[in-house]
């Protein structure tokens, strides 16, 4: 990669950085600077005080020197550490906004490109990088480290640079010292660059084994697959690869510690070398009476300084260029262009809701397939209306729903909203008009309030109605911090752990907060038993109100409340009707559906 190319990654990632957390930067950089101007403060004094007591200076002089040393130090020290503790809480959020904004985008993206399983894997793999150090973490690490070096540099410069205009020392003993400086940071540069390799080519190795290592972990540590493992004996096997993986990792850090030791060692015995010089010339001046025993203390301490500084900050910078392709690869994800038709209709709000759908003959094959998901759909419907979708797995329900939200785009025929193909409609604009609870349905590990508002800012009287109208109130009521309360423990150990039933209901009533004139209700209650998902249905058809309800399952009975029924079989309409002319149709699909399912409930109650 061409130096031109990383500056520009570099440059937009500390833009990035300060976009996820303004207030994380600000006490990063402030931070650094003070932390790192507090060895100075003794050095510069020590000298100052050495000098007084050599010249004999009075006792109050001395004492005013020794109050300012602990002075400046304990006052940079005080801002410095509750810099660095507004930077801790600062770092919280920094990481949950990258992690919101991560799930934003691909929230967002076209929908045909969240299944595309060349995404899938850029996807995984920049987890997996994340995990192992580089990305964000990596960049946070450099960056701090960058602003502590170039403090420690530029403030033993400052204090050096009277050095090179001393007349006591002798041009000779000025080149010679430079040409020491150089040196040594040259070799301290060559051996930390050699290091950074050995490391960086041991971390990007790491990529491939936390791959197999958290696979192996999540079969082990993954409570759904702990029966098996009990009853098939398998645990001696899968703790055998975790082993291996572990020790290939060991016996590889180990080699890499005993060569970075080999090349610490080099750059320690030369910067020595460096310091007894740097001691021979200075001790020279002295002699000759051109420069205070103050001031030797004063440079040898800053040049020594300067040196680890300077190799600190090209070990930096090498580490920096080392995660630049890891940064583009992170920045190839959020920068994926959305494919789809982009129109710009604005989406008319009616205050009367009085929208209508149609499907004109819409077929639908799936990107990289042959087959037809859905074939020939004819249908119409307002708002207000229930729907129901049934029809047995595989039948193309989902389908029918990722197409009427323009997660995908009909392969054939048109989808029209108010007599306009929706694609002509500004996409963001036409997706508000949809809440839709997917049977795949994610939550985060963010708020509870973020969790039902969708994004970081929620209103939290709105949040609690809607969360008690999903059934969620009276476990609502139970938590100390309510709607502010963290789900799960990714970010706050006081996280709440919530069952799979909880978790529905907070789906739910994220459809119910974006108050969109159409709900969608794709099967979120698969889990659930037939009986608790006919309740929560039916009880849905009062909270939906005067909105369109669209409710999507593979049992009948569930749906049975709806005036409008369509039945899909290998991705066709082969039947509509409430569910008494449906069931009165005793050659229809509905009828036999019904009945395998009664017959499989009626059973299931006599086993029980
Ligand atoms: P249902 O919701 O009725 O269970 P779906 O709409 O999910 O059915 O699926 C309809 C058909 O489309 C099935 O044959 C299924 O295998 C196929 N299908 C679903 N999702 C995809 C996908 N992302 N890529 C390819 N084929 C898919």
């Amino acid at each position: 990669m061409k130096l031109s190319e990383h500056i520009k990654i570099f440059k937009r990632s500390l833009q990035y950085l300060f976009t996820l957390s303004r207030t994380h930067m600000v006490c990063l950089i402030l931070g650094g600077i003070l932390q790192n101007l507090i060895p100075y403060v003794p050095i510069y004094f020590s000298a100052r005080l050495l000098d007084a007591l050599y010249e004999g200076q009075p006792v109050d002089r001395l004492f005013v020197l020794v109050l300012l040393t602990v002075g400046i130090v304990f006052l940079l020290s005080l801002t410095a550490a509750w810099l660095s503790s507004a930077r801790s809480q600062a770092s919280n959020e920094m990481y949950r906004n990258q992690h919101w904004e991560q799930s934003e985008k691909t929230m967002q993206m076209a929908y045909a490109l969240v299944e595309d399983p060349d995404v899938t894997l850029l996807r995984s793999r920049i987890a997996m990088e994340s995990q192992t150090g580089y990305n964000l973490w990596r960049l946070v690490f450099c960056t701090e480290s960058l602003v502590s070096n170039l403090t420690r540099i530029f403030t033993s410069l400052s204090l050096t640079m009277s050095f090179f205009f001393l007349d006591a020392v002798p041009l000779s003993g000025k080149l010679i010292l430079t040409g020491g400086i150089l040196l040594t940071t040259a070799a301290v540069v060559l051996t930390s660059r050699k290091t950074e390799e050995l490391t960086d080519r041991f971390y990007s190795g790491c990529v491939q084994a936390n791959v197999f290592g958290s696979k192996y972990a999540s079969y082990i540590g993954h409570y759904s697959s702990g029966k098996d493992i009990r009853i098939y004996d398998m645990a001696e096997g899968l703790l055998r690869l975790c082993d291996q993986e572990n020790s290939d990792i060991n016996r590889q850090r180990v080699s890499l510690n005993v060569k970075t030791a080999v090349l610490n060692t080099a750059g320690q015995i030369l910067t020595h070398i460096l310091r007894f010089g740097v001691y021979l010339i200075l001790i020279r001046a002295a002699l000759s009476g051109g420069v205070s025993v103050g001031s030797i203390a004063r440079y040898v301490s800053c040049i020594m300084l300067l040196i680890g500084a300077a190799s600190e900050c090209c070990a930096t910078i090498q580490q920096t260029f080392g995660n630049s392709a890891y940064m583009k690869r992170y920045f190839s994800y959020l920068d994926i262009p959305n494919p789809m038709y982009q129109g710009s209709l604005t989406v008319e709000k009616r205050d009367d809701n009085e929208y209508y759908v149609e499907f004109r003959d819409v077929s639908f094959r799936y990107p990289h397939t042959d087959a037809y998901a859905l074939r020939h759909v004819n249908l119409k419907f307002k708002v207000g209306e229930k729907l129901a979708v049934v029809g047995e797995n595989g039948s193309g329900k989902t389908t029918f729903i990722k197409l009427l939200c323009r997660l995908y785009d009909p392969t054939e025929g048109e989808i029209l909203l108010n007599g306009v193909n929706i694609r002509k409609y500004d996409y963001d604009e036409y997706m508000s008009i949809f809440s839709i609870v997917f049977q795949d349905f994610r939550l985060f590990a963010f708020r509870l309030g973020e969790n039902v508002a969708a994004g970081p800012k929620y209103d939290q009287e709105r949040a609690a109605r809607v969360l008690r109208q999903s059934g969620f109130g009276e476990r609502l009521a139970s938590m100390p911090e309510g709607t502010d309360s963290f789900l799960y423990k990714d970010f706050d150990g006081s996280g709440i752990e919530i069952s799979g039933g909880e978790a529905q209901k907070i789906a739910l009533a994220r459809a119910l907060y974006k108050d969109a004139p159409f709900l969608v209700l794709d099967e979120p209650t698969a889990a659930l038993d037939p009986v608790s998902e006919y309740e929560i249905y039916s009880k849905f058809n009062d909270i939906a109100g005067d909105k369109t309800a669209i409710y999507i399952s593979h049992r009948l009975a569930s749906c049975r409340f709806c005036d409008n029924i369509m039945v899909f079989h290998k991705g066709r309409i082969i039947q509509k009707g409430s569910h008494d002319s449906l069931i009165a149709d005793a050659a229809g699909k509905y009828h036999e559906l019904w009945y395998a399912q009664a017959q499989y409930y009626t059973e299931g109650t006599k086993s029980s």
